[in-house]
């Protein structure tokens, strides 16, 4: 049996495809290339450029392939983007989902796991966050999530689709093997930035909010690294072959790191002390979220591997040194061969 893998050419679904091949799996990836890259998708995984909203698309590749579950991964996925495009967020996360809900019961795909976001709870009253709390997501990206949450959770009663729905704190660190790591130069999330800033690729870091109701005035968060929450993707996957009911569960280690903690964290690790500015508030970001990570570990069984925050940074770091040196590279070759 294979997975199909939509946005398996990013950095979480590039690492959900490290981990199928390494499981001894057939993965085949569909993306439209947007934000992903060629070169994560490692062979002999097959890559499909495209777009998984388009149905006629994704019907040909449920008819040549024998796919017995999806990994749903492509996505938009910056929150103050969504607060200023809203309507792209809804077409990307919520509308094409749904198409590829709509393709997926058409064939009988059995199994469906999908990546939501701790961005659903909002601005939760109690850390940490439990799978029952109420749902309140506060922008867009959230609720776009949501809705294809609830679009799940309809098709699952009424067409027995078997589903994992995972929601995700944030996500870092880099493949232990050095095979793969966060690519996007423009990325936005915290550790990215401040590695790329240590490694002196940008010139200093802002932070975005020093006057939250947090231990030091910035927002805290549950960093879990990349490799840990795959695995819990490839779990949740043999959970649902087994015969598990459909499922919702945190991806978090249930610790929360403030951004001047992290920050310092990645000064000392870089061992370079680099340029920080406070500045105001990013729309859409809620004080503190943190995962009450109980059930993936009661349901699933899954276990972190690479819990540690210092460990992660390296990893970040590593991987962006080697971006670098490659791209280095590149314009050499690109130079050199223009001149000859
Ligand atoms: N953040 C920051 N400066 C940056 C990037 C992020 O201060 O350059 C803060 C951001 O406001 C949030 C936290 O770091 O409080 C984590 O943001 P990130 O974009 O990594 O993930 P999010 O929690 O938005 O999914």
């Amino acid at each position: 049996m294979t997975v199909l893998v939509t946005g398996g050419a990013g950095y979480i679904g590039g690492h959900m495809v490290l981990a199928l091949l390494d499981a001894g799996e057939k993965a085949i990836v569909l993306d439209d290339l947007s934000t992903g890259f060629r070169s994560a998708v490692w062979p002999p995984a097959k890559l499909i450029v495209g777009d998984f909203g388009d149905m006629a698309l994704v019907e040909t590749i449920f008819r040549e392939h024998k796919i017995d579950a999806i990994a749903h991964f492509a996505a938009k996925i910056v929150v103050p983007e969504s607060v200023a495009d809203p309507l792209r967020y809804y077409l990307n996360n919520t509308t094409k989902a749904r198409n590829l809900l709509e393709c997926a019961v058409r064939h009988k795909i059995k199994h469906f796991i999908f990546s939501s976001t701790a961005a659903v709870y909002g601005e939760p009253e109690v850390n940490p966050v439990g799978e029952t709390v109420p749902l309140a997501p506060i922008n867009p990206y959230g609720r776009s999530k949501l809705m294809t949450e609830w679009m799940l959770r309809d098709a699952g009663q009424a067409y027995g689709l078997k589903y994992a729905i995972l929601r995700y704190f944030n996500v870092a660190g880099a493949d232990p093997k050095g095979r793969l790591g966060q690519s996007t130069p423009q990325a936005t999330h915290l550790i990215k930035v401040a590695v790329q800033t240590a490694l002196g690729f940008r010139p200093g870091l802002e932070v975005f909010g020093a006057d939250y109701p947090t231990r030091d005035g910035t927002c805290i968060r549950d960093y879990i690294q990349v490799t840990d929450l795959v695995a819990a993707h490839l779990m949740a996957l043999d959970y649902l072959r087994k015969g598990g009911e459909s499922l919702i569960c945190n991806c978090g280690y249930g610790k929360g790191f403030s951004v001047f903690e992290v920050i310092d964290v990645v000064k000392q690790v870089s061992g370079v002390d680099f340029n920080v500015r406070i500045s105001g508030r990013r729309a859409g970001d809620a004080a503190t979220l943190v995962s009450g990570p109980e059930r993936i570990k009661s349901v699933l069984g899954w276990t972190p591997r690479y819990d540690d925050l210092p460990a992660i940074v390296s990893q970040a770091l590593d991987w962006e040194r080697r971006l670098h040196n490659k791209s280095n590279a590149e314009n050499w070759r690109l130079t050199n061969s223009a001149v000859r």
